[in-house]
């Protein structure tokens, strides 16, 4: 392929790129959207691999490699529950920033990479190549951290070591002053060392700066380490000189940085308040598990909730991370269907972190063919709870705690969150009294308009559709 055919290929993959972000805002051109990032992505390897950079001779290299990553990402995408996504997704990162790690060595190590630079192009390599490394390493040790807090293999309590600001800026001081010696250094050996240092300490800064972010707050790392991930591609795009390379960064990167501002409004969390960490240490205690009961919870039956639901003229669906748990969307769906029948206003609210990802439960509502246009953001239908009279919680707990909005002492406080209290009659359908993702009581289940739908989702909602049905 020729040079020219190269560069076309890559400034139509680049704007497929586009096209798919712009498609991936709203749900109804999502698949579209995905469609040409596919499309984008297939252009854009195809190009390199057959570009002008590749010789014959990297082929069987190149074919190898692909096939063993492609099979276990193709092997990991259908194992993978939906529920597990973030995981998956915090994984990925990591793999990305050790790409970054180790194109940055093998970018610096290579003579011929070497010898095609000469005075300020040769340092301005090298910035790369350190820049490369530096949010290379950074992302991938915080993106196993991040894993494993989100897989449960870490504990998801904030490991708060004493002085860590401090360390973290003694950290930033030695990686500034090892940068300066490797800019100055002579041969490749000399610079190997300031790498080696720098790379260490990134490790340790990435480990760190996860470690001591609390679980509620997790949702941002993963989505702060997929912008760090986008810009850790872009900076290997300038050490490989790779045009479609930078681009794709960027797009991550800031497509990453945006996401994580929403997120960070979304739970009222000021981004740099997140990134020093310590969420839960401060402005008050998290409950206990088992923590005593804030007083007497009101149970409700299925026979009695399809009683409710069946007189309501407007009904509001609040889902959360147990609706995926329990994949109960479908007799959500089944609910909602045979009630707008009977022409009760049946409207879902969304908040922008329930679940365990970003758009976890517009993609299962999606999935279950619940209109679009009934599955509405937080925002959008907060104010339309005091003229509900029935909003039925199925599986969420955090996303609507008064106390985020009623106890300033609480982990949440400031978090905005769905008012399902101001409904006439809420009920929430969950298993037990315990606490949500953020370990925190919730004064929901006590409010003399509250019942406690105790059960799995699924099997409690398929016991109101048939009641409702009867
Ligand atoms: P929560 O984790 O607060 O609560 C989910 C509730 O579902 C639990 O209290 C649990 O109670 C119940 N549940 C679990 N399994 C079932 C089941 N089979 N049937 C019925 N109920 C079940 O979820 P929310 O969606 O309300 O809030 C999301 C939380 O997750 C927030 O704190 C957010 O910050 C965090 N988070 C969000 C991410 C995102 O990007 N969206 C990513 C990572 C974390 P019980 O055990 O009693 O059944």
């Amino acid at each position: 392929m020729s040079a020219t055919l190269a560069t076309a290929s890559y400034i139509g993959a680049t704007i497929l790129f586009i096209l798919s972000l712009g498609g991936l805002s709203n749900p109804e051109t999502s698949r579209r959207g995905n469609l040409y990032g596919i499309i984008g992505m297939a252009i854009a390897v195809l190009a390199t691999v057959f570009g002008p950079r590749v010789t014959p001779a990297g082929y069987a290299w190149i074919i190898a490699a692909m096939v063993i990553g492609g099979s276990i990402g193709l092997y990991a995408a259908r194992i993978v529950k939906m529920t597990q996504m973030p995981e998956l997704v915090a994984l990925m990162h990591s793999l990305v920033g050790l790409a970054a790690v180790l194109v940055g060595f093998a970018n610096y190590i290579d003579p011929a990479a070497s010898a095609e630079f000469q005075g300020a192009e040769k340092t301005i390599h090298e910035v790369e190549i350190y820049l490369g490394i530096l949010i290379g390493a950074v992302t991938f040790s915080g993106s196993v951290i991040a894993f494993g807090k989100l897989s449960a293999r870490i504990s998801g309590k904030p490991m708060l070591l004493p002085g860590r600001h401090w360390l973290n800026l003694a950290g930033l001081v030695v990686v500034l002053w090892f940068g300066w010696r490797f800019i100055q250094a002579h041969s490749i050996p000399e610079g190997m060392l300031p790498l080696a240092v720098m790379t260490v300490i990134a490790l340790l800064f990435g480990i760190h700066m996860v470690m001591a972010i609390g679980g509620a707050d997790m949702p941002v790392v993963v989505s702060m380490l997929n912008s760090y991930s986008g810009w850790a591609a872009a900076a290997t795009g300038f050490m490989l000189s790779n045009d479609l390379l930078i681009v794709t960064g960027a797009l991550v990167g800031s497509s990453g940085a945006i996401l994580s501002y929403i997120m960070c409004r979304a739970m009222n969390r000021r981004f740099l308040a997140v990134i020093a960490g310590g969420f839960g240490t401060e402005g008050g205690k998290p409950a206990a598990p088992g923590a005593a009961p804030a007083g007497d919870v009101s149970p409700i039956g299925a026979a009695e909730t399809a009683e409710l639901l069946r007189e309501a003229k407007n009904v509001i669906i609040v889902p959360g991370y147990g609706m995926a748990v329990a994949q109960a969307q479908h007799t959500v769906y089944e609910i909602t269907k045979l009630l707008r029948d009977k022409g009760v206003n049946v409207r879902f609210g969304i908040h922008p972190v329930a679940g365990r990802m970003p758009g976890h439960m517009n993609v299962l509502l999606a999935e279950a063919k619940v209109p679009y246009d009934i599955v509405l953001e937080m925002d959008e239908l907060n104010e339309d709870f005091p003229g509900t009279d029935v909003s039925m919680v199925i599986g969420a707990n955090d996303i609507v705690n008064p106390s985020a909005q009623e106890d300033p002492a609480s982990p949440i406080a400031g978090m905005p969150v769905l008012q399902v209290w101001k409904a006439k009659t809420s009920i929430v359908m969950k298993r037990s009294m315990a606490s949500g993702y953020a370990g925190v009581d919730n004064p929901l289940f006590y409010k003399e308009n509250n019942r406690m739908l105790f059960g799995d989702a699924k099997k409690m909602l398929d016991e109101v559709l048939a009641a409702l049905k009867a």
